[in-house]
């Protein structure tokens, strides 16, 4: 896959989004988040809309954890890719599935990340072609489905990704 088309599912495009973040996160009050909330309890601050209703004075008014997350594109994954635009605020049916998957998502786009940065190092060619091979594995060039992802053995992947970067270091050494 082209880098800057990498770049663009590493976006964290809140619009095309079920706010997923503000659902499927559990928070603890702190001096990043002023209350305690639960996973799977929507923030108070939601508006039945999807949008966060102090979304401009997050930082200014304890809200800095908000500020500072960052889901690597899980968010537009989830809601675009696997459930058509869908929001689980008008069917909740679906908060569970997607949280589910939204978890799945936010720890390999995070991979997807580090191997976006492994890109710019200077990598032998046995190691260029594997991390290629990864990113086609978890990058479709057409997108995600629903299909894809539950053919998708996670677990496994995000292992092999993790030895191979760890392997990194022995090459670059
Ligand atoms: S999950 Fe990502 S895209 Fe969705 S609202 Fe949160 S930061 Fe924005
Ligand atoms: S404060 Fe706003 S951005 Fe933060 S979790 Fe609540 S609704 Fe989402």
């Amino acid at each position: 896959m082209d880098l800057n088309q990498l770049d663009e599912r590493l976006k964290a495009d809140c619009e095309a989004c079920a706010s997923l973040c503000c659902v499927a996160l559990a928070f603890d009050k702190s001096p990043v988040f002023p209350f305690d909330k639960a996973s799977g309890e929507a923030c108070r601050n939601l508006e039945d809309c999807g949008k966060c209703r102090i979304h401009a004075d997050l930082a200014t008014t304890g809200y800095m954890g908000c500020v500072q997350f960052h889901c690597n594109g899980a968010g537009p994954i989830v809601t675009r890719d696997l459930f058509s635009g869908s929001s689980w605020q008008t069917q909740p049916h679906l908060l569970r599935p997607m949280m589910e998957a939204f978890w799945v998502f936010l720890r390999l786009q995070e991979q997807v990340l580090l191997l976006r940065h492994a890109a710019n190092l200077p990598l032998p060619e046995s190691k260029q072609k594997e991390l290629h091979a990864f990113l086609e594995e978890l990058c479709p060039e057409d997108g995600w489905s629903w299909d894809k992802f539950e053919a998708l053995d996670h677990a496994r992947v995000s292992a092999r990704v993790k030895d191979w970067l760890a392997s990194l270091r022995d090459v670059l050494a």
